[in-house]
């Protein structure tokens, strides 16, 4: 099933029964001082959390849940109006100690071992591009892992992600209300709207997160949601 990919079985109490059909990949870090940690944690019943995988910094792909359970990563969390994500995705955690200890660049062998995990899922299920999501897309409120220094361009250019627009770039000129409707039309939960326009930028232009909505901001979101060249398939 796996073509290629090696997993160490670290099998997690921590699922239960999906609700929906696999439609999305939601992507973490693990936050924690180590590995070790991590997966102690993502295997302990009393935590109540879980991924289906976890890749460590060396590239080594942990199996703690299997992907026709759901597993407990995205908690309370919202996308293109599915609330229940974690029935609707497969979660991968990706070691890194996270903004409260440490914050650093994801290795060569880790992205190496994670982009071919995540084309095989996103290939078995017909995932789209649009569907690979950060943690932080999901809950803007509460989350901001994988974080601006994740890769999502080595993934984009592999068409596993939404690359970040370059080409035909306008200016909308949406006044700020409209700007938040058309965040929510693309897939982010603007309850806290300050929240969704930060995790839209570091998102789509980790260079500058200041959560304010500027004209960089509106023209990546408006090429973003035109259906060419470069909105979702
Ligand atoms: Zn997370």
């Amino acid at each position: 099933m796996h073509n290629g990919l090696a997993f160490l079985d670290a099998p997690s109490p921590n699922f239960d029964a999906r609700a929906l059909p696999v439609t999305m990949i939601v992507l973490h870090y693990t936050g924690m001082e180590s590995a070790a940690a991590a997966l102690d944690r993502l295997r302990d019943p009393a935590a109540k959390v879980s991924a289906h995988y976890l890749v460590d910094e060396d590239g080594t792909i942990h199996r703690l849940v299997p992907e026709e359970k759901r597993a407990w990563h995205a908690g309370r969390s919202h996308w293109r109006g599915i609330k229940d994500v974690n029935s609707a995705s497969v979660g991968i955690e990706i070691v890194n100690p996270g903004h409260e200890h440490g914050y650093r660049p994801f290795p060569a062998g880790q992205m190496g071992a994670l982009i071919p995990l995540v084309a095989e899922i996103k290939a078995r299920y017909g995932i789209t591009r649009g569907n690979v999501v950060g943690h932080s897309d999901v809950a803007p409120a509460r989350k901001q892992d994988p974080g601006e220094l994740f890769n999502w361009h080595a993934l984009a250019r592999l068409r596993l992600a939404l690359p970040r627009p370059t080409k035909n770039l306008m200016d909308p000129g949406w006044p700020d209300a409209g700007f938040i409707m058309a965040l929510e039309r693309f897939g982010y939960d603007v309850t806290d709207e300050q929240a969704a326009v930060v995790a839209f930028q570091r998102r789509f232009r980790p260079e500058m997160i200041d959560g304010e909505i500027d004209m960089e901001c509106r023209c990546l979101l408006l090429a973003l949601l035109l259906p060419k060249p470069q909105g979702d398939e």
